[in-house]
C-alpha cells in the first residue's frame, strides 16, 4: 500500500523536504520540526510523513503511526531537556477549524519549557 499525500499541503511539503523547516527529530514514519509562530520556549509539530487530514482519521488509517507520534514526543522531551522531575510538557491536537486547526495534515504539538495555564483559551 502506498502511503497518501496531498501535493498541495504545506506539511506534505515540509515531510518531503520541498519546504525548509528546522527538523529536530525523524522517523520512518514521522517528522519533527520547530512551530514557525512558537507559543512556549520548545514548540515543536510532530508529523507523520503521510497525509491525513487530523489525528482521527491518521488513528484509523495508520494506528501504528499514530502511536509514533507519541513516541517521538518523547524522544523529543528528553532531548530538549522538559522531562525531567520538574518540567513537563503539553501534548496538543487541534482537530477542526472551532478548535483552532489551520494546517490540515495531522500534527501533534508539543509545548514545554515554561508553566501551562489549564484550561486553555
Ligand atoms: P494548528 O493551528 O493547525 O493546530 O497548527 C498549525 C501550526 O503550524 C501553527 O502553530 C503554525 O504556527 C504552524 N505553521 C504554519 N505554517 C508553518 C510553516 O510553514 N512552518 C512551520 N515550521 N510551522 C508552520
Ligand atoms: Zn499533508
Amino acid at each position: 500500500m502506498t502511503s497518501p499525500t496531498d501535493p498541495d499541503c504545506l506539511f506534505c511539503k515540509i515531510a518531503a523536504g520541498d519546504i525548509p523547516a528546522t527538523i529536530v527529530h525523524e522517523s520512518e514514519t514521522t517528522v519533527a520540526f520547530r512551530d514557525l509562530n512558537p507559543q512556549a520556549p520548545t514548540h515543536v509539530l510532530v508529523i507523520p510523513r503521510s497525509h491525513y487530514p487530523n489525528a482521527a482519521t491518521l488513528a484509523q488509517g495508520e494506528p501504528a503511526t499514530a502511536a509514533h507520534l507519541f513516541d517521538a514526543a518523547r524522544e523529543i522531551a528528553a532531548l530538549e531537556g522538559i522531562d525531567g522531575p520538574d518540567g513537563g510538557y503539553r501534548m496538543v491536537f487541534n482537530t477542526g477549524a472551532a478548535a483552532h486547526q489551520t494546517v490540515f495534515h495531522a500534527h501533534l504539538h508539543v509545548l514545554g519549557g515554561r508553566l501551562m495555564t489549564w484550561p486553555p483559551g
